[in-house]
């Protein structure tokens, strides 16, 4: 089948490309399968800017509506933002209608909990499950839910966020740093210029209309970054910073015009918030060392989880983590919320920043170095992934191993970790050390050891 013509099915949502995989009859099931999980109460629903985020709203308020649920629509607004609305006016759950940064013929409902966060693995399945039997019933006349908009839910995240008292946003004020940021034409032009102006910075944007045609592949990584660098040397500006269309990863590009990769946005954080406050803090198995090392310098710990962003929170939560979040740019701050958010990060940083009194690019110099090598490895469909990897595993069972999510080998100072995915036949293959050639070697050879088992 053509991958375009696939529905990704996960726990916290369905995702397609609109008019062949993801259909509107695809979509009504799976939100009146959700409202009925959801029972009474009023579920908020948030778009991204995509181009078809207008279709799909109208469709889940209307499949909403059908079973009985009232809807609060905050309109186009980044993910976090959702994540937030729903605590804030006490829904019984929310829908975010947002591929994140999947290419512009794609798009996808992604299903949050009353409690603001992703649903989780047992949430999920019971929605799948009722959308499959489709065992929900249609409320009658006098039970068709209501809509009200609701237009605050920019402004309130933005309020929740500058009061925290890690953001002196008077001396941010006074410092006035220059910053280049771009939006990729998604929903971060409804809140970073906002939130640039109540910290005062001097900010010029680029894509910032949130028309949802992306000018560049959506995925903030310093392959798509080449406009923003270029900018941010252009404008002698002192940081530059993207993020993805739904705005809940954040990259950042030095004042030179280098991307500093993903891995380091949580890697900054870590060292800011750990200066500030002592206590434990949560990442995925593939997110950056820098982390660990960072943590020992403050008598801290990382507690790993499972590659995906309710593992993360759910943990940050269960252990009452300072910080917590993923190596793609993801940051989790649980005194906020628990879901990652861009905004957060670009304020923590511009604070982190001001205290270091030097250049971003000194203030990156200063942290533990890591090269993060990511590839994967493209099965024939009948390959049984999984038992491929546990054979890596069995021939490593002499090395220190962390078998969270996939198999993850540690060596002193680099790791490699290989993952089979669970929507497509691939394994990922990620390692990190030190420098690049080391990280790669580990790649190849382990991509080579797949493969070897693949035909052995
Ligand atoms: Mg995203």
């Amino acid at each position: 089948m053509d991958e375009k013509d696939k529905l990704m099915i996960s726990v916290s949502g369905i995702r397609g490309v609109i008019g062949r995989g993801l259909t509107p009859e695809v979509v009504l099931r799976y939100v009146q399968a959700y409202g009925a999980f959801a029972g009474d109460g009023k579920i908020v629903v948030g778009r991204d800017s995509r181009v078809t985020g207008e279709m799909m709203r109208r469709l889940v308020e209307a499949g909403l509506m059908s079973v009985g649920r009232d809807v609060i629509d905050i309109g186009l607004v980044p993910t976090p933002t959702t994540q937030m609305a729903v605590e804030k006016l006490h829904a019984q759950g929310g829908i975010v209608i947002t591929a994140s940064h999947n290419p512009i013929e794609w798009n996808a409902l992604k299903l949050l909990a009353d409690d603001g966060l992703f649903l989780n693995a047992e949430q999920g399945e019971r929605v799948g499950k009722i959308a499959a039997s489709c065992n929900f019933s249609f409320a009658t006349w006098e039970s068709i839910g209501k809509v009200e908009t609701y237009a605050d839910a920019v402004a309130d995240h933005l309020d929740a966020l500058v009061v925290l008292p890690y953001i002196d946003t008077d001396a941010l004020r006074t410092r006035k740093f220059r910053v280049v940021v771009d939006c990729c034409n998604g929903a971060g032009g409804v809140i970073l210029p906002d939130l640039c102006k109540r910290l005062d910075c001097d900010a010029i944007f680029i894509n910032r209309e949130p028309s949802g045609v992306f000018p560049r592949n959506p995925e903030p990584v310093p392959d798509n970054l080449t406009e923003l660098c270029e900018t941010v040397v252009a404008e002698k500006a002192d940081i530059g910073f993207a993020v993805d269309p739904d705005v809940d990863r954040l990259a950042i590009v030095a004042e030179n015009g280098k991307p500093l990769g993903e891995e380091y946005t949580l890697a900054l954080a870590a060292e800011f918030m750990l200066s500030k406050r002592p206590g434990k803090m949560v990442a995925n198995v593939s997110t950056t060392r820098a982390l660990d090392d960072i943590a020992e310098k403050y008598n801290s710990r990382v507690e790993r989880t499972k590659v995906g962003e309710i593992h993360v929170a759910t943990k940050a939560r269960e252990i009452n983590a300072v910080l917590a979040g993923e190596g793609n740019g993801g940051i989790i701050l649980p005194d906020l919320h628990l879901g990652r958010d861009a905004p957060l990060g670009l304020a923590l940083t511009l604070q982190h920043l001001l205290e270091f009194e030097g250049t971003i690019s000194a203030l990156y110099d200063s942290l533990p170095q890591y090269t993060m090598v990511k590839d994967r490895l493209t099965l024939p469909g009948t390959a049984d992934s999984a038992g491929i990897v546990e054979k890596i595993k069995d021939e490593n069972a002499d090395q220190s191993l962390d078998l969270t999510d996939g198999v993850k080998i540690l060596y002193e100072r680099s790791w490699v970790h290989i993952r089979p995915s669970n929507t497509e036949p691939i394994i990922r293959v990620m390692a990190e050390a030190p420098d690049c050639e080391e990280a790669q070697r580990l790649v190849e050879r382990f991509k080579k050891e797949l493969l070897t088992n693949l035909t052995g």
